[in-house]
């Protein structure tokens, strides 16, 4: 891990993995559709939607996957979820939405960055999550 402190005084300093690309989009390294940001969450459209609206709800501090996820961090990314959901489905038209966490390569994790999976949903649209 590589340490990273804002040099702006009263800013929180978050660390970096390097080489961790959903790091580099928080850092603004790497571009993305933002669509919602707090100081601590930060949640953007996934580059390979698996349906229109898919999205990524991601802690900007780099926690390599829900068992490494402090409580308090865990608490806010939770709060993001009804808020951006909300959005995402009256932007999309969506009538339902899935919420998944993939943990460790054998669950399906391929960003060892902590993230939350926000798939609309429609009927009969003949996903298998
Ligand atoms: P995982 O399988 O680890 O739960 O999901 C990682 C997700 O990140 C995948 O759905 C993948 O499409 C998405 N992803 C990987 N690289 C990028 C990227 O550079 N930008 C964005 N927006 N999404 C990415």
């Amino acid at each position: 891990p590589v340490s990273f402190h804002d040099d702006a005084p009263g800013e929180v300093g978050i660390m970096p993995e390097a080489d961790c690309i959903f790091c580099k989009i928080v850092k603004g390294d790497i571009p993305c559709a933002r669509i919602y940001e707090t100081e601590h969450v930060l949640a953007f459209l996934d580059v390979a939607p698996v349906a229109p609206g898919h999205t990524l709800v991601i802690p900007k501090a780099h926690y390599a996957n829900l068992f490494d996820l402090p409580e308090e961090e865990g608490r806010r990314l939770f709060a993001a979820l009804a808020p951006v959901g909300r959005a995402i489905m009256a932007a999309t038209g969506a009538s339902g939405i899935n919420v998944q966490m993939n943990n460790y390569e054998s669950a399906g994790q391929v960003v060892f960055h902590a993230h939350l999976h926000l798939i609309p949903r429609r009927a009969g649209d003949g996903l298998a999550l």
